[in-house]
């Protein structure tokens, strides 16, 4: 078989302000770049959205990996999942703190381990055994974050009042992808929410909420506020639309307003099905988003918006 590959990368889903614009279209297309390297030389959907989420976990604009939000302890914890279509086979790992990039842990666990999720220390062990290197915690913290938790922990109250409003930072990472095979794949890839309690866990490395993938239906990645995506199993209940025989098109944006209508959910999806037809959506001011075909290259702020 020989299917155009397609590649979809978002970076978060919220009302980007004018000056993290460019820093956040620079990340997604870095991304979309490295993932479109993979399937130009035929390589798998599942190596190109780990490989573009890498490069978003590598990059401080997002909260991913380093430069993540840190929680209510001042610590970074991540969690991230990743999924192939194609064997229905996935990895994911939450609350770690000493790997810089969780999406490569879940990997391993994807190809290496009976199971589908690790968290915490066992996580790192798990990471450890299989040959990826630990950091510290404090490597993955910068002083912007650092600054950003003392703020928010000044005005607490203030803040509580909009804990769930689209002004709110998401800067979630995720992509999909579909291969020259035909077979599509999801990743996604967070710090989760700024202030959490130690031990949240958010929608985004929760299989079906934050990321899904199938060949029969789609692969989604989602972000936004987890609580109310995973209320919804939000990626899950889009890909069931595809496979019902919906546009991912117009899913994209029935999942914006069924997020926002059904639970007063703030966020943003991206969709792919194996026939490389795709939609994205949010219903925050912004979404960072970049899109790769063979025809086209196209990196955005706003699109869909429900
Ligand atoms: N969905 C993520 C979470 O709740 C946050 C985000 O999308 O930025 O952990």
């Amino acid at each position: 078989m020989d299917t155009k590959p397609v590649l979809v990368v978002h970076g978060g889903a919220w009302a980007i302000p004018d000056d993290m614009v460019e820093a956040h279209l620079n990340g997604v297309r870095n991304a979309a770049a490295a993932g479109w390297r993979v399937l130009e030389r035929g390589g798998s959907a599942l190596d190109a959205v780990e490989e573009a989420v890498v490069v978003m976990e590598d990059d401080e604009t997002f909260d991913a990996g380093r430069g993540s939000f840190l929680n209510r302890d001042g610590r970074v914890q991540l969690d991230a999942f990743i999924m192939d279509g194609a064997t229905l086979r996935g990895g994911g790992v939450g609350c770690v703190e000493r790997i810089a990039n969780p999406v490569r842990a879940a990997r391993k666990i994807l190809s290496d381990s009976p199971h589908v999720y690790f968290v915490a220390e066992g996580a790192e062990r798990f990471a450890a055994e299989h040959g990826l290197p630990l950091c510290r915690n404090e490597d993955l913290i910068i002083p912007r974050e650092v600054e950003r938790l003392k703020e928010y922990q000044s005005h607490l109250e203030a803040h509580r009042a909009d804990l769930f409003a689209p002004t709110i930072s998401h800067d979630t990472v995720g992509a999909v992808a579909l291969d020259r095979e035909g077979n599509i794949a999801a990743a996604t890839s967070t710090g989760g929410t700024l202030n959490k309690a130690p031990g949240r866990l958010g929608d985004s490395s929760l299989i079906g909420c934050g990321c899904y993938a199938d060949n029969a239906s789609a692969a989604a990645s989602t972000t936004g506020w987890g609580e109310p995506i995973m209320k919804l199993v939000l990626a899950k209940w889009a890909a069931d639309r595809v496979e019902s025989g919906s546009m991912p098109e117009w899913v994209a944006d029935e999942a914006m307003n069924y997020l926002k209508q059904r639970v007063q959910g703030h966020g943003g999806i991206i969709l792919l099905d194996a026939q490389g037809r795709f939609g994205l959506a949010h219903n925050t001011p912004r979404m960072a988003w970049a899109i790769h075909t063979a025809q086209n290259r196209e990196s955005g702020m706003e699109r869909g918006k429900a």
